[in-house]
């Protein structure tokens, strides 16, 4: 039987011949299930001039009626809502029910851009100097792209095109080769809500569609969320290029764990965090830090036969807590940092190698592991894993503990369990980390503020989403006006004028 082709969505043809594709696994059963196109800059260059062609009437149209659209699209979205997800889980490889969180993740920020018209209203100031005003507006950039990862193929674009096309872009996007299916039904999604055709195109590729972008000087701005030294490429081809470039990184989340924390919820918590998506999340909580030794071994104590009970399982079993992980290839490099971490001498108190699940012998399935007396100078503690792999770094103290997240390379999030307000204030203050959850193992903050980590896990300025997402997808525009009374003084100003 022929394969399933799954190609780019832009308005007409290319007329260029499908020469390269990427294979696209069911990670459940380990099988092609389809592939996909691989685009060239020819590609590239056809939904470029498309977006030239539709993205001025879009911007010209009232941000109220723009609002319209997003308001149809989040309503075909939920009564999609399950074959999405189904189809998502089925590239990606996640449970069904954390599919449905994926896509309502991004829906959030589709509500947040249904505000458009408010999130768009600029300053005036009446009288800043004699019969003068000055007002501000943010118009949009024109073209503008964006890059995601495989790990959240529905949040993630619309993280960045909700708003984008909000505020009036035309919009291309580059979805991960490994789960291309599910931004594509977005698109499809959007137009059958009224956007027009151009503003909204996906092209489907990997590096060379990339780099296509980052060089094309039409394209006005590219966010980027992948890996880090992806991420730090992105950022300087396109800064080198002139562009506006936001491009986030990977993470390695800690969890303190101090002496008064509630273990049993922080158990609870961790499970979720660490071994939840397979730990292919970058807001996984992949690091726990326990203050004191007490804690650690109290808290090693219940984590075991937390982790042991975790149901490894297909995406359609509602009772799995995960399932397989993305790929073949990462499986396998999910397993050499286990090897990696027993061979730099950290114990390996739970092994996830090896496990097979019965009738899906060749799915990408992984057991969860657990390391203790991790030290911060192993390569398993300071490189990024995106597993189902949670490692004890045991701390003698709160300003230990304290370094351990603000020294490591990456600066997603972090988490601090603890009933002692003081401690937590002070950690939230002094952490060198971008989003801190407070006895929260997750903190992605809700839509309407605003998503971005420090140091390696985020190159450029300017959050996702929120108002930080507006400001990155708009430029400021300052109008200074005087509207004389007539009549010239016949005073030529040739000092700066102050007031
Ligand atoms: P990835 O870097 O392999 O791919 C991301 C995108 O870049 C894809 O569209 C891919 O086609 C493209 N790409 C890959 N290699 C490229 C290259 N050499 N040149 C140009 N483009 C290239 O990342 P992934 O494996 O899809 O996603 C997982 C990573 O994303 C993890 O590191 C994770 O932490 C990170 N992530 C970060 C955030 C965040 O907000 N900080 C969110 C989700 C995922």
């Amino acid at each position: 039987m022929a394969l399933r082709d799954i190609s780019h969505f832009y308005v007409g043809q290319s007329g260029e011949p499908v020469d390269r594709f990427a294979d696209v696994f069911d990670p459940n059963s380990g099988e092609i299930q389809a592939r996909v196109a691989l685009g060239t800059a020819a590609d590239l260059e056809h939904a470029v001039a498309a977006a030239r062609a539709a993205q001025p009437g879009w911007a010209a149209t009232n941000p109220q009626r723009r609002a319209r659209v997003l308001f149809r699209f989040k309503e075909l979205v939920e009564a999609n809502m399950a074959a999405l997800a189904h189809l998502l889980s089925s590239e990606h490889g996640k449970v069904i029910a954390d599919s449905r969180g994926d896509i309502q993740r991004g829906l959030d920020v589709i509500e947040f851009a249904c505000g458009v018209p408010h999130l768009l209203k600029g300053e005036y100031t009446q009288g800043a100097g004699p019969g003068i005003d000055v007002y501000s507006m943010r118009q949009p950039l024109g073209i503008v792209a964006g890059i995601t990862p495989f790990n959240f193929p529905a949040m993630i674009p619309m993280w960045m095109f909700g708003i984008a096309i909000a505020v009036g872009n035309a919009f291309i996007l580059k979805p991960s080769e490994r789960d291309p299916s599910v931004p594509v039904r977005l698109a499809e999604l959007m137009i059958e809500a009224g956007l027009p055709e151009g503003i909204l195109q996906v092209v489907q590729g990997d590096k060379t569609v990339v780099d296509a972008i980052l060089d094309h000087p039409e394209i006005n701005a590219v966010s980027f969320v992948g890996s880090s030294d992806v991420a730090h490429y992105v950022y300087s081809r396109g800064v080198a290029a002139g562009k506006r470039v936001q491009a986030m990184g990977g993470a390695k989340n800690h969890g303190i764990v101090m002496p008064d924390a509630d273990l049993d919820q922080v158990v609870e918590d961790v499970a979720g965090a660490a071994f939840g998506s397979a730990g292919e999340r970058c807001m996984a909580l992949p690091v726990v830090v326990p203050v004191g030794e007490d804690v650690a071994d109290r808290l090693r104590q219940k984590l075991i036969p937390a982790i042991e009970a975790l149901r490894v399982g297909v995406s359609t079993d509602s009772e799995a807590h995960y399932g397989p992980v993305v790929s073949a290839q990462h499986k396998a490099r999910i397993e050499d940092y286990i090897r990696t971490g027993v061979e730099e001498g950290a114990e390996l108190v739970v092994d996830g190698r090896g496990f097979t699940l019965q009738g899906h012998e060749k799915g990408f399935f992984i057991g969860p592991s657990l390391f203790d007396h991790v030290k911060p100078t192993m390569r398993s503690y300071r490189d990024e894993i995106f597993g189902p792999v949670l490692q004890i770094v045991r701390a003698h103290s709160f300003e230990e503990a304290l370094r351990l997240p603000s020294d490591h390379q990456y600066g997603n999030g972090v988490a601090i369990f603890t009933r002692n307000g003081h401690a937590a204030r002070e950690f939230a203050a002094r952490v060198n980390v971008g989003m801190v959850g407070i006895n929260v193992p997750i903190p992605v903050p809700v839509a309407y503020h605003s998503f971005g980590g420090w140091k390696r896990s985020a190159f450029g300025d300017t959050n996702q989403h929120g108002m930080e997402g507006v400001r990155f997808w708009t430029k400021a525009k300052t109008v200074t006006q005087r509207w004389p009374d007539g009549g010239a003084t016949g005073d030529s100003a040739f000092i700066i004028p102050t007031l």
